[in-house]
């Protein structure tokens, strides 16, 4: 039996892993389908504190891995398909069929941003193609951009990017957006913001030498094809925090997120632990990941050492 299992590879599993390691409680670390997390997706990550002339993002996973391994985390490949909480050692099934039992884990699976499934959107992810304002706008200063999306998360996404572009154009399949009215409201009175309701993306189209054109759409209400140019597009249609295989072993909010008391890294379940994106519907940054990684860590090895009073008032799981 294990003393604690890490689940997922991202920033926060790999902080958690450090930090577990350093404590000698020789982790487990289970990579998933994405060794490295969503960071392996991307080129140059410019705000991880640490870096001042930036770093790739998969240069800075493979370092954090690194950094586990010096200290005695062990990996294993392969991804969890189910747990079973509901009784002690806790049980983790990987695919394949080999069950883990540790006294401890630590979930830290992230959550997935979707997109849109188009021709030319993932060749161009960290290549003109973003699901992230907050990461990318600044790569895109004085230039005109696209936030392909109608909800709240679109229109925050849109009015950040105005600080960097000169024009950003809000395009969404419908004529009505789903933004609460305070959040349209606030975009329609940025004068930097355009609007291309009413079309459906169908490609990213990029130039000869690979840098994007624009989005292709179909405008809904005469069925013609356009090309809407910009230099970059960003995609803003939410998120699927990747708690699927848990089936409701531990509390999760309506849309899937783990649910963790207020200031902590702990869930319904004395001793399970949520930390990153899983767990994160605000800020949804490597360094927030890497930082209630290493609370996780923290959280369990206080559990282990029998000092964690759980008194959990939230939700419980299904
Ligand atoms: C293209 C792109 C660019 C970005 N740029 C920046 C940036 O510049 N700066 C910044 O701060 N943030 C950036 N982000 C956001 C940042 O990557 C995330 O906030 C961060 O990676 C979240 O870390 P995490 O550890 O919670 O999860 P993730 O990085 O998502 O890692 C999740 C891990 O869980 C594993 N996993 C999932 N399901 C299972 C399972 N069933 N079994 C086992 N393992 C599983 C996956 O394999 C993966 O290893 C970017 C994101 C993207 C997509």
């Amino acid at each position: 039996m294990h003393k604690v299992l890490v689940i997922g590879t991202g920033p926060a599993g790999l902080t958690a892993a450090i930090y577990l390691a350093r404590a000698n409680l020789s982790p487990i670390v289970i990579e998933g389908l994405e060794p490295g997390g969503q960071l392996t997706t991307t080129t140059e990550v410019e705000n991880f504190p640490g870096f001042p002339e930036g770093i790739m993002g998969p240069e800075l996973m493979d370092n954090m891995r690194k950094q586990a391994e010096r200290f005695g985390a062990e990996f294993r490949n392969g991804w969890v398909e189910q747990v079973d909480f509901s009784k002690r050692p806790f049980q983790v099934t990987l695919e394949g069929g080999q069950v883990l039992e540790s006294e401890t884990v630590i979930l830290s699976t992230g959550a997935s941003a979707k997109y849109l499934g188009i021709p030319g959107e993932q060749e161009n992810v960290g290549r003109g193609v973003s699901t992230c304002a907050t990461c990318d706008g600044f790569f895109f200063r004085g230039k005109k951009l696209l936030v392909v999306g109608g909800g709240d998360s679109a229109m925050e996404e849109a009015n950040f990017l105005t600080r960097f572009a000169t024009e950003v154009t809000i395009v969404h399949r419908r004529e009505e957006l789903r933004a609460s009215k305070i959040m349209q409201d606030r975009a329609k009175a940025n004068e930097k913001i355009r609007w291309a309701l009413n079309r459906t993306p169908l490609e990213v189209v990029t130039e000869e030498g690979g840098k994007v054109k624009g989005l292709k759409v179909r405008n809904n209400a005469g069925g013609q094809e356009e090309l809407l140019e910009a230099d970059g597009v960003f995609v803003a249609i939410g998120h699927t925090p990747n708690t699927k295989f848990l089936g409701g072993a531990v509390a999760t909010d309506e849309h899937g997120y783990i649910v963790v008391k207020p200031g902590t890294t702990e869930t319904n379940v004395p001793g399970v632990f949520a930390c990153g994106d899983v767990q994160d519907t605000r800020y949804r940054q490597a360094i927030t990941a890497a930082g209630s990684g290493c609370m996780a860590a923290m959280d369990c090895e206080k559990f282990l050492e029998g000092s964690m009073v759980h008194d959990w008032s939230g939700p419980t799981g299904s």
